[in-house]
């Protein structure tokens, strides 16, 4: 089988492109209060024009700004108006009514001025600062037109979409079914939890690490028992795991003479888009598609798995849960002191981000390696290193990617 190792650029464009020709499949209906995370199965439009009067915005008077040329001014109260209250009056030249946030500015009134800067007399009021026409005032309509699309098909549902749905109305919403996940993990070495390891046995941490991953990005992990280092036990599991939307595997990718991996897909019919890629950790990670499914062949050191999964199967994952593609989330931050490396591959390594409001500094997390779940677990993000630098002098702002 032919090798194609990627650059990182190359292998995620590789991965966006299939992510773009994939579609969420099936839909189904869920309750507003059991949307959060959920991916959008098509296009909510506004019910009305919002804000559907014109709203004030503070508790004050509402007057028409004309009248306030002159400052102070004297208005007479002609009503007062609470949040709710409708009010059928004009006002007129010369004329005010209190009025409360969230309530309808009268017809005639064009601005509000803040109880802050006023005085009572009697059934009058003191202006004593000048409005402009529109001021604490949302024109109706402002926000979004009756008709509008305000959540498109695609978008994953966070708080603020579950606001915008509960304000038009959307008690149901047609959401795209979760995909399920396969996660096979591969290796003699390796044993299940509820077992004792030998001395140079390991524990399966990645079937759990990736089934948190999966699950915190909003689809539904399966975890297949541990498979051998034999062709045979592993293609029947690998068989197994292609009745999943996908398939991850951990282990077995690397080129020693047991990883078996990409020989049992080859002989399964194949398709490898990339068989590694120019990145530290995760250098030997494979993408390609078999019998309709998609498969990543995960390399099994765990921070490699969690690493590229979060950099790779995410996205492919993602599209499939119907969700429109997104970037990953890089930021920037200053590197608090000298990092040295080599070059050649892009590196994502385990970095700590020391919160700022003016300038958050960044520091890397010494590690063990890719084997070294210790280290990733102090670390809050991944310190983002090109492949042709070798010397980061403190002070340089570095890319940064927040770990899940
Ligand atoms: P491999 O990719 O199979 O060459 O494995 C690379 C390293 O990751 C080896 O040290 C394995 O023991 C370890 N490893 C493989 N699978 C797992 C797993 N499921 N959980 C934890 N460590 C693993
Ligand atoms: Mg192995």
């Amino acid at each position: 089988m032919a090798e194609s190792v990627l650059t990182f650029e190359e292998a995620r464009a590789v991965v966006l492109q299939h992510a773009a020709g994939i579609a969420g499949v099936r839909v189904q209906h869920v309750a507003i209060t059991g949307a959060l995370g959920r991916v959008a199965a098509e296009d909510l439009r506004a019910d009305r024009d919002y804000p559907p009067f014109r709203r004030a915005t503070r508790d004050g008077y509402a007057v028409r700004a004309a009248d306030l040329h002159k400052i102070p001014a004297a208005l007479r109260i002609v009503g007062q108006i609470k949040a709710g209250d409708t009010f059928t009056r004009s006002v007129n030249a010369g004329e005010c009514t209190e009025i409360m946030t969230g309530a309808a500015v009268p017809a005639g009134a064009d601005a509000v001025v803040m109880v802050e800067y006023t005085r009572s007399d009697g059934d009058s009021v003191i202006i004593e600062r000048e409005v402009s026409s529109g001021e604490n005032v949302v024109p109706s309509g402002a926000e979004c037109r009756r008709g509008d699309v305000v959540i498109t098909r695609g978008t994953r549902l966070r708080a603020q979409e579950i606001a915008v749905a509960t304000t038009i109305g959307s008690a149901q919403l047609s959401v795209y079914d979760k995909p399920h996940v396969a996660i096979l993990s591969t290796g003699d070495e390796v044993v299940e939890i509820d077992q004792q390891p030998g001395p140079v046995q390991i524990r399966n941490s990645n079937a759990y690490s990736l089934a948190v991953q999966i699950e915190r990005a909003g689809s539904e992990p399966v975890r297949l028992p541990i498979a051998p280092d034999e062709k045979s036990g592993l293609r029947r599991l690998i068989e197994y795991g292609l009745s999943s939307d996908l398939l991850l595997l951990s282990g077995g990718v690397s080129m020693g003479k047991y990883d078996l991996v990409e020989q049992v897909l080859a002989d399964l019919g194949a398709e490898f888009f990339f068989t590694g890629v120019k990145i530290q950790p995760g250098k030997p990670l494979v993408f390609g598609k078999v019998r309709g499914k998609y498969f990543f062949g995960l390399p099994g050191n765990p921070v490699s798995t969690m690493v590229t999964f979060q950099l790779f199967a995410r996205t492919i994952m993602d599209a499939l849960a119907g969700a429109a593609p997104q970037s990953l989330p890089f930021a920037s931050a200053q590197l608090k002191s000298e990092f040295k490396t080599k070059t050649g591959l892009t590196r994502f390594l385990p970095a700590r981000l020391i919160p700022d409001i003016t300038q958050p500094q960044v520091e890397f997390v010494p590690w063990h390696g890719s084997g070294d779940v210790f280290a990733q677990s102090k670390a809050d993000c991944l310190l983002v290193v090109p492949p042709d630098r070798e010397r980061i002098p403190a002070g340089t702002m570095v890319t940064i990617l927040p770990l899940q």
